[in-house]
């Protein structure tokens, strides 16, 4: 035995190492951070979502990204797309909020894995000129440690090897929880809190704008309407997991 792995084994003893979603503990040789069991129940979204408006839509349903579904079909939405990879529940909400709001930032390599490993994302990409992560307020950002959406997006770039944009999307607005607030309230709140420092820089581009969590979509809805009118020509939201729901527009 190499004496890494006796170590391990020995440091094992004291301290084993348990599944952050549900404390079983891991088989040291194949499971990290979460058992299999948890991993097998995060919901992937497949593709029975509109492409459009991101809404969940049965089996039989097809969407084209330009009609849109029946839920979204006819309103104007400030992007083009919206691509969600997993649902917001269970372990996916654990490891996002472990992640967020407890800095266990190594979990960001297992996210990371996630993001880039998924078929959807594959098809978005050679669609996209750059990267735009969702920005957050300098305070937030400064109490955080990190952007959570910044970290995703560059793992997106050392990926794929496309140009991101990191400063030129900001905050310019703090604004405290939002989660007691009514959609309507939320809004109002989120009114002129981005900004786009020089315009031409996103002019005539694909943007694919990445953010962690879609919960009222009212965030990037006005995210994409900065970007777009900075002259983007599309605006491709990716959103790495999306409360479940059937319409947020
Ligand atoms: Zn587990
Ligand atoms: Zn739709």
């Amino acid at each position: 035995m190499f004496i890494s792995e006796f170590l391990h084994t020995f440091l094992d003893l004291f301290y084993p190492r348990t599944c952050l979603h549900c404390d079983r503990s891991l088989n040291d040789s194949y499971e990290l951070y979460i058992c299999e069991d948890c991993k097998k129940q995060i919901r992937h979204v497949r593709d029975h979502a509109c492409v459009r408006c991101g809404a969940s839509l049965g089996p039989h349903v097809k969407s084209e990204e330009k009609e849109g579904c029946l839920f979204c079909k006819g309103k104007y939405l400030p992007f083009n797309t919206l691509t969600s990879l997993t649902y917001y529940d269970g372990v996916i909400k654990t490891l996002i909020h472990k992640f967020k709001y407890s800095r266990q930032k190594f979990l960001l390599s297992v996210l990371n894995d996630m993001v880039t490993t998924n078929e959807k994302i594959k098809e978005i990409i050679p669609c996209v000129d750059v990267i735009v992560p969702v920005p957050l307020h300098w305070l937030k950002k400064l109490r955080r440690g990190f952007n959570q959406s910044e970290l995703l997006s560059i793992g997106i770039q050392k990926h794929f090897l496309k140009p991101i944009s990191k400063n030129n999307l900001c905050r310019i607005k703090h604004t405290e929880s939002q989660t007691h607030l009514t959609k309507s309230q939320r809004r109002l709140n989120i009114r002129n809190a981005f900004f786009v420092k020089d315009p031409k820089l996103f002019k005539g581009k694909k943007i694919l704008l990445v953010d962690d969590v879609l919960t009222t979509g009212v965030t990037a809805s006005e995210c994409s309407k900065k970007l777009k009118k900075a002259g983007a020509e599309s605006v491709h939201l990716l959103i790495l997991a999306i409360a479940d729901y059937h319409s947020y527009w």
